[in-house]
């Protein structure tokens, strides 16, 4: 049983038309958030996702409101005792500050490496969600030792299971954790707006439209009540659940207790 955090460490403006296919006949404002997640215990800590760095952010306009990874000191975690880290998809914001994490070993579906070292990524409308030092950096940890490429669903640890996806990305998972309040589904970018999956409007950036929907699909027979499905990016997550402490308020929210509002 964990206690379960997600983490906000960027966050930028957006329309409604940037995140649904097909745009949106309401278009008005839609910031996007960005999150690290933390699954922890007495025995360990397992961080779900890294974020970008404030070099491939500022590449693309984004800027970080704080490191991802010096603020999981926020949550009394030390990322050099980290064992382990799940990456849910290879995508520069996801994927970034690997360097911060000295000894833990890299959970990803071994189809993604492929996908971003393979011949697609000649294509920039593809390529550009991926940062090549971040990938790079991935091929080198592996020649390390410290990847391991899941090919399916496999648990991780005892109460942490990965669940791959296509649809976003190629090699796309989302991750189960057994939290007090029940088993919490991260999504990350499965469904990056609790709307994507309510409303069966995929996300603008996607490879495969038809595995999109069908993972929507695969996300709620993950879950015992839709409630328990965290979004990968939506601003509701901060207002939905508590921080831990006034004084972290709009930076962590807790995940593993009831939403406090719809
Ligand atoms: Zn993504």
């Amino acid at each position: 049983m964990y206690e379960l955090y997600a983490l906000r460490y960027a966050t930028r403006q957006a329309n409604r038309s940037d995140h649904f296919i097909g745009g949106d006949p309401h278009d008005g404002p839609m910031p996007m958030d960005y999150f690290v997640w933390v699954a922890k215990n007495a025995d360990r800590a397992v961080v779900i996702d890294i974020g970008f760095t404030a070099e491939s952010g500022g590449k693309r306009g984004r800027r970080l409101e704080r490191c991802p990874i010096d603020s999981l000191a926020l949550l009394d975690v030390d990322p050099a005792m980290v064992d382990d880290v799940i990456l849910t998809h290879m995508h520069y914001d996801h994927v970034g500050n690997f360097h911060k994490f000295p000894k833990a070993r890299f959970h990803l579906q071994e189809p993604e490496i492929h996908y971003a070292t393979g011949r697609h990524m000649k294509y920039k409308q593809l390529a550009k969600s991926f940062e090549p030092d971040d990938v790079c950096g991935i091929v080198r940890l592996n020649f390390d030792g410290r990847v391991v490429y899941h090919n399916g669903p496999a648990d991780i640890l005892p109460g942490i299971r990965i669940v791959p996806t296509g649809g976003h990305s190629a090699g796309l998972q989302f991750v189960t954790v057994e939290t007090r309040r029940g088993k919490v589904v991260l999504a990350s970018d499965v469904t990056h707006y609790y709307e994507n999956m309510e409303t069966y409007r995929p996300f603008t950036t996607a490879l495969h439209i038809d595995k999109m929907l069908e993972a929507f699909d695969t996300l709620r027979a993950h879950a015992s009540a839709p409630e328990l499905i965290v979004p990968g990016h939506d601003p509701l997550v901060m207002k939905r659940y508590p921080a831990p402490s006034p004084a972290l308020e709009g930076i962590v929210c807790r995940l593993d207790v009831a939403p406090t509002s719809g």
